[in-house]
């Protein structure tokens, strides 16, 4: 039976801290709104450097793609790589997002660590197969760049993928061995505490309704709060609502499916990802999958048509699973949820200054355990002073991209084309 509406993460997570509600005046000299990996990372990381720091959530922590992911930590871009970064960005600012994102991992289990956060977090790595000739020379092409920066990636042949994966027809591919897994709620709820220990003040059921300049900074009410802060971060992704003007267009909201079958058997478990990593192959509509700590495998999917997709999506990707996989007697689902992610049209993470002393930062991109928590640090950074030329993610004022209402549907409307293409291009033993 299909749980809901719960994910799995919050059913299985480490449980979350009870909040007082945000009432009456609050002052602070940092005011973050979104309780996501890029809010929290921002309070925890702003705290620590001194600042008094409140954070308000329009639903719960973790409410947003935060909670909704699949918790594969990936430190790089989805179709960006570092050669392409520098010549978009220059040296200076691409060579800095390159660093910003190669490290990312590193922050993210660092964090875990040094903050002895419980998320059944496994620094297991991140497998990238190959499902055509073209994807087989980026891959190499991709270890190249990388391992130049001193990461530890590797490629894989078509035999390494098979031993490492347990499932075949993948020509080859690579593996970052910084990446890994992990229950994204329960890091979440982990990091929260961590800024709440350091002093910061979270509060849910918080929804900032409007963002005013004032003499001193800015003034920001919810409905039973008034708040005044020098700066405000707004890192509410593809969950913004009209607080600032044009940042919902400025990015194409994607609707992305997740499913977690009831746990598998050891005996097939012992077979499939004996190292526990996680997995997205390089086709355009990309296969992905791992396990949770129950044994329970998770993919994900998205939809073509929205209507119905609810119902019908997660059936979809579990019988792609149980083909790609070779498992006829897959269990049965037993999670099915769903997310949006923010992308931008460079697919890079992307700082947004609609005004002195307020930034918005979007580093989702469908990739962004590792990079909203790197974003994080920098928007803190920027809280403390820095002047956002020097920070490691480019900025701009909004740029609404043009014919929003007809282009955000372009991703699904697309995805036949990228179906039809991965087919032409893949092995004919390669599931589908
Ligand atoms: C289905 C799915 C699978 C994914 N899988 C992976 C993966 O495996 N690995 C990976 O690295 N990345 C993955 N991603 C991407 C990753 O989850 C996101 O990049 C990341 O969680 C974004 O975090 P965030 O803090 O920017 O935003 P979010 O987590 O979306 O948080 C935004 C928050 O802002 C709040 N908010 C909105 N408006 C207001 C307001 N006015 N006042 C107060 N609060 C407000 C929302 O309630 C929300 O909680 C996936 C995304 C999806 C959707």
């Amino acid at each position: 039976m299909i749980a809901q509406p719960a994910t799995l993460w919050h059913a299985t997570a480490t449980p979350a801290a009870l909040r007082p509600p945000a009432m009456g005046e609050i002052t602070a000299d940092l005011l973050v709104i979104g309780g996501g990996f890029a809010g929290l990372s921002t309070a925890l990381h702003a705290t620590e450097a001194g600042l008094r720091v409140v954070l308000l959530e329009a639903s719960h922590v973790a409410f947003g793609a935060t909670g909704r992911n699949a918790g594969f930590v990936v430190p790089n871009f989805a179709k960006v790589d570092p050669d392409g970064i520098r010549a978009s960005l220059g040296e200076a600012k691409g060579g800095q997002l390159v660093q910003m994102a190669a490290t990312s991992a590193d922050l993210v289990f660092d964090l875990i660590n040094r903050h002895a956060i419980a998320c059944d977090a496994q620094r297991s790595g991140w497998i990238q197969p190959s499902h055509s000739e073209a994807a087989l020379a980026r891959a190499k092409d991709r270890v190249r760049q990388w391992s130049a920066m001193g990461r530890p990636v590797e490629y894989l042949t078509a035999a390494a993928v098979q031993n490492l994966t347990g499932a075949q027809g993948w020509l080859g591919g690579w593996i970052d061995h910084s990446g890994g897994v992990l229950n994204p709620v329960s890091y979440a709820h982990g990091l929260a505490r961590a800024a709440e220990a350091a002093g910061a003040q979270i509060f849910e059921n918080a929804r900032v309704t409007s963002l005013t300049p004032v003499s001193s900074g800015w003034q920001a009410r919810t409905d039973a709060a008034t708040i005044h802060a020098a700066r405000v971060v707004n890192v509410t992704n593809a969950y913004a609502d009209h607080l600032i003007p044009g940042l919902a267009h400025s990015f194409f909201p994607l609707k992305v499916f997740q499913i977690a079958t009831e746990p598998l058997p050891q005996s097939v478990r012992a077979r499939l990802l004996p190292g526990g990593q996680c997995v997205s192959d390089s086709r355009r509509n990309l296969f992905t999958f791992r396990f949770d700590a129950a044994n329970r495998l998770i993919t994900g999917g998205m939809h073509i048509l929205g209507l119905g997709a609810d119902a019908r999506v997660p059936k979809t990707i579990h019988r792609r699973m149980a083909q790609m996989l070779n498992l006829p007697d897959l269990p049965p689902l037993q999670y099915a949820w769903s997310g949006r992610a923010a992308v931008m049209p460079s697919f890079l993470p992307r700082l947004i200054t609609p005004a002195p002393g307020l930034i918005a930062g979007i580093a989702c991109n469908g990739r962004g355990i590792a990079m909203t928590t790197a974003m994080g640090r920098e928007l803190a950074l920027w809280a403390t002073g820095t002047p956002v030329e020097a920070l490691a993610i480019p900025a701009s004022p909004p740029a609404p991209i043009p014919l929003h209402a007809l282009m955000r549907h372009a991703p699904n409307a697309l995805l036949p084309i990228s179906q039809w293409r991965d087919r032409l291009e893949s092995p004919p033993d390669l599931g589908r």
